[in-house]
């Protein structure tokens, strides 16, 4: 349908009232599908059709010639600027193994990833290590998760679910999480399972590789068995730098999450990046045995936070001066200066015509000199000019598409898809924030 009108309005009416049906509705005996260890109703016929036919028609494969010149990047940058990009993860305030593993532990689980966060929750133990306790946590959930900030009421149920049965794992067997490790005969594939098969308490794949990578960073664990065998902490930003690099492809363009509300998009992206990221860091390992790191989950910090979050977002501002005919790039989109007048002595302000990719424009430098992690305080890539990945996503090219990662919709709470369903014949439904 386009805006010019080729269909009468009872013609309009029927399109999208049926639309509406297949994707959005349900009805008394469509049946039921497992998700999260529990039996949902299918929210309609299309969520059953996508739950069969999504990794057929998305077609994710992993390029062995791209992940060969990542590889080739990475070892790059291990070279040029040693193990810092892939092991420098958070201050740790002093704390010892034990208490680092401790809030870890308790945290990782509730989604807390950024390194901001995390030294937030270090100070609050520093406040109050009881806050942490193992029994505290058990008997009073609740308590736990305002002591720590999580405010969120649309998942506090699943967190109080979380807090319960991840401090019963370690009360049951009678030990602190900095024991797992032994428990597990030092063997880190053994505490990866451990974790996973504790159903319930929020340790799927992602964050459980995400804790035991910082462990063996922080120095929480030292030297255990089976380290390679743990993934890269897939998110969307790795997904992002997995897609743009190219790495992992897929046959169509990524679905809006308002189609993949049943996120098996999301799941099968997540699961495939994962796997994309594993095999640049085979390739790398094969051609330069020892010049490697040593587990895939250890490329997650340089590309998540150094590449994903800094580098390869559209920080490079265009500026237009409001009174000269001068235009300018700039690093910082709150700049309100015509730069150009400004050398000439005279103020005028600018404004943002657009913001792009650094790596799209032969002027790029100017961002990325400015990142903190080229020219901040102890760098960890001094005098680094352009994104290191340029020469495997070759962003000047036809050949690059600023693809985006898929995003999720919680299943449960109050704006997921269960609260969302309605049946045909009632109509409504759907999401509200
Ligand atoms: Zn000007």
């Amino acid at each position: 349908m386009s805006l010019s009108r080729n269909l009468s309005i009872d013609e309009i009416r029927f399109v999208i009232s049926k639309i509406n049906e297949y994707f959005y509705t349900n009805y008394e005996g469509i049946g039921h599908t497992n998700i999260l260890d529990d039996d949902f109703e299918y929210f309609s016929e299309f969520h059953k059709f996508w739950e069969k036919y999504h990794k057929e028609i998305l077609n994710p494969q992993i390029d062995d010639s791209q992940c060969s010149l990542v590889a080739n990047v990475l070892h790059d940058v291990f070279i040029k600027y040693g193990r810092p990009p892939f092991y420098e993860l958070y201050n740790t305030h002093a704390l010892t193994a034990e208490e680092i593993c401790k809030i870890r532990y308790f945290s990782a689980n509730q989604d807390f990833r950024g390194s901001r966060d995390f030294e937030d929750l270090f100070e609050i133990y520093k406040d109050d290590p009881s806050v942490f306790d193992k029994e505290n946590i058990n008997q009073n959930p609740e308590d736990f998760l305002k002591n720590i900030g999580i405010t969120s009421l649309s998942q506090n149920d699943k967190r109080v679910k979380y807090a319960i049965t991840a401090s019963k794992l370690v009360i049951d067997n009678k030990i602190e999480p900095y024991e797992l490790l032994s428990f597990c005969q030092n063997d880190i594939e053994k505490v990866r399972n451990l974790l996973i098969s504790n159903r319930g308490s929020g340790f799927g794949n992602k964050k459980t590789d995400m804790f035991l990578r910082d462990m063996v960073v922080l120095g929480v664990w030292r030297k255990p068995k089976n380290f390679d065998k743990i993934d890269v902490a897939s998110d969307i930003n790795t997904v992002k730098v997995a897609l743009r690099s190219r790495i992992l492809k897929t046959d169509i363009v990524l679905i809006s999450s308002f189609l993949d509300i049943f996120c098996y998009q999301y799941g099968l992206i997540d699961d495939m990046n994962a796997k994309a990221w594993r095999r640049v860091w085979e390739i790398w390992k094969n051609k330069y045995p020892k010049e490697c790191i040593e587990s895939p989950c250890l490329i997650d910090y340089f590309a998540y936070r150094v590449i994903g979050k800094d580098f390869c977002k559209e920080s490079l501002c265009i500026f237009k001066c409001e009174s000269e005919n001068h235009t300018f790039k700039w690093h910082s989109g709150r700049n309100k200066t015509c730069q150009i007048c400004f050398k000439n002595k005279t103020k005028n302000k600018a404004y943002v015509l657009n913001k792009i990719l650094p790596c799209t424009d032969t002027q790029g430098y100017i961002v990325i000199e400015k990142s903190n992690f080229v020219s901040g305080d102890n760098p960890l890539l001094p005098n680094l000019k352009e994104c290191p990945f340029e020469v495997a996503c070759k962003p000047k090219t036809d050949i690059f598409k600023k693809l985006n990662p898929p995003k999720s919709i919680s299943i449960l709470g109050q704006t997921g898809w269960e609260s969302a369903k309605t049946r045909g014949n009632e109509g409504g439904g759907g999401l509200m924030s």
